[in-house]
């Protein structure tokens, strides 16, 4: 307040939801929805980081992402490969400068099968991905974070299959379960550090991951019906929960399973 007490603006981000100056990290950020969380952080102001496996998908989403006019950067990295986590956090960090928020979103669906068919093989090969990828992106994360001192926010990208049953996919079940019992741990471990986490539930989201199942009449017939919003989700459709998360809007948000799935779980 000035001395007439007409009120200044305060200092700090024009809005709540504004990402200038700060980094973003999305592990599957060439595609699918790592590349909306991507876009929708890039719009909000942010430098962005891709990692993916694929060079080619990962050069067209750098592309798309630097038209937007931020800084963006994209690292070859399988997830599941320490070293190469590592390797690709500290290349991520000397591109962006920093990384405030860190999206650990990369995943796979695994093979579909009856349950007792299915391998210890393709058990931990999902696994590797999806809950030890998680866990190292978020450690490497973490590391950098707690050392600059300034906070940050860490997502993972669950699923709503860590809660509803998902037959003849344990190991995608699992895995996705396996996330938020490890953001929730972090929320309470790291808050002392001004580090808040949370995960994202998509519910059916249309990707290359899902879309086969989606055109299908079992989708057309089961699923779909039991959506209220009466439609799968877009990419898009996620990334204003990934800005909310990503800025100083959500400081006091920590520890939370941000579910967006159109209702289904409820019908
Ligand atoms: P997608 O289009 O297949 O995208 C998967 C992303 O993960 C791609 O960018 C892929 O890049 C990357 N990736 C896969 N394996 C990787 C590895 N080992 N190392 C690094 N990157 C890897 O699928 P999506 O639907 O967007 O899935 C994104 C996340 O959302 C996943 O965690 C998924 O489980 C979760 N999810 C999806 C839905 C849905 O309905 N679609 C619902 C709930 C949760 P490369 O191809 O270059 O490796």
């Amino acid at each position: 307040m000035t001395a007439d007490g007409d009120r200044q603006p305060e200092e700090g981000p024009s809005s709540p939801f504004s990402l200038d100056g700060r980094g973003a990290l999305v592990t599957g950020g060439n595609g699918g929805i790592g590349l909306a969380l991507a876009r929708g952080l890039a719009q909000a102001g942010a430098d962005v980081a891709i990692w993916g496996t694929s060079a080619d998908k990962n050069a067209r989403a750098l592309q798309e992402l630097e038209a937007l006019g931020v800084r963006a950067h994209a690292h070859v990295c399988d997830v599941s490969d320490e070293g190469a986590v590592e390797d690709a956090f500290a290349a991520t960090v000397a591109a962006l400068g920093r990384v405030d928020a860190c999206f650990a979103n990369a995943g796979m669906g695994g093979t579909p099968a009856a349950f007792a068919k299915q391998s210890l093989s393709e058990w931990r090969r999902v696994m590797a991905v999806n809950l030890d990828g998680t866990f190292l992106t978020l450690r490497a994360a973490a590391r950098h974070m707690i050392e600059r001192g300034e906070g940050g926010s860490l997502v993972a990208t669950s699923s709503l299959t860590a809660i509803e049953a998902a037959p003849r996919s344990q190991h995608y079940a699992a895995s996705k379960a396996g996330v938020i019992a490890l953001v929730k741990t972090l929320a309470v471990e790291l808050a002392r550090h001004q580090i808040r986490a949370n995960a994202l539930m998509p519910g059916w989201v249309e990707t290359d991951l899902t879309r086969p199942l989606l055109a299908s009449e079992v989708a057309a017939e089961h699923i779909i019906p039991r959506i209220p919003l009466r439609r799968p989700a877009q990419p898009e459709d996620l990334a204003a929960a990934a800005v909310y998360l990503a800025a100083d809007g959500s400081r006091y948000h920590t520890g939370d399973v941000l579910v967006i799935d159109g209702g289904y779980r409820l019908f």
